[in-house]
């Protein structure tokens, strides 16, 4: 990716993929979503992004929202938590994001329902789920949804709308595809059980999107094909 490249551009050549695997799929580019990930990206940037049409952006840091969010306050953003969000990071949660991607445990949604119900809130939240082996991931262990969902009924400030999660991180397409598949199959089995809101699958990032669209994904959280490489030295 050369330095010259303009982010439209780069949005460009992502809603080319974004078609081309929905075709190759027989699917429809409009069930698709777009979730641009602005994570360690500043103002410049996400206004830049907002100026070719995009508004919702997904963070991994509340701290880092909690920054963003007042310099855009003059403009209708909204943010999704996509990382691993501590407990004690609900508070800021509760007051600057829209949805919350990463709901992985039972003690983070008791927080999560108190903050709200302070702040006379309502919010969607996607069950992220652990689909591969790798030690590094965070999620729910797939076999606990069933009950977890159960438990999630009672809170009235979570509307729990799908799930989420990341593939193994492998160049290996069977192995990235059978993570994206088992999240498939456990939102049909969530939803023959009568889990009816259960409807989105959050999956597939720059480097694996076309493989989690051919799987049945409905929300791709995207980076660095839109924004550019990531500086962590920077952020
Ligand atoms: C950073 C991040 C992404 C986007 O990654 P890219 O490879 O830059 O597209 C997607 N999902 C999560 C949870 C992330 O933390």
């Amino acid at each position: 990716m050369s330095t010259t490249d303009s982010m439209e551009s780069r949005l460009a050549r992502v809603r080319e993929r974004i078609a081309g695997a929905c075709a190759k799929a027989g699917r429809s580019p409009a069930e698709v979503t777009l979730l641009p990930v602005s994570k360690t990206f500043g103002i410049d940037e996400i206004r830049q992004a907002m100026a070719l049409g995009l508004n919702r952006f997904g963070e991994n840091k509340t701290q880092e929202i909690g920054q963003k969010a007042p310099q855009l306050s003059d403009s209708a953003v909204s943010w999704v938590m996509i990382g691993h969000l501590q407990t004690n990071k609900a508070k800021e949660a509760a007051r600057f994001v829209d949805e919350v991607q990463s709901l992985d445990r039972l003690s983070l949604a008791r927080a999560l329902e108190q903050r709200l119900q302070l702040e006379g809130r309502a919010i969607d939240v996607l069950v992220q789920i652990k689909t591969s082996t790798e030690p590094s991931k965070f999620g729910l262990e797939p076999t606990e949804l069933p009950g977890f969902l159960k438990e999630l009924a009672a809170f009235d400030c979570l509307r729990v709308k799908g799930l989420m999660t990341l593939a193994v991180n492998s160049p290996d397409q069977a192995a990235v595809r059978a993570c994206f598949s088992s999240l498939r199959l456990w939102r049909d089995r969530m939803r023959a059980e009568g889990a009816q809101d259960l409807t989105r699958l959050s999956m597939g990032m720059s480097g694996d999107f076309e493989w989690a669209i051919a799987e049945g994904s409905t929300e791709i959280r995207v980076g660095s094909a839109i924004f550019g490489q990531r500086n962590y030295a920077d952020a």
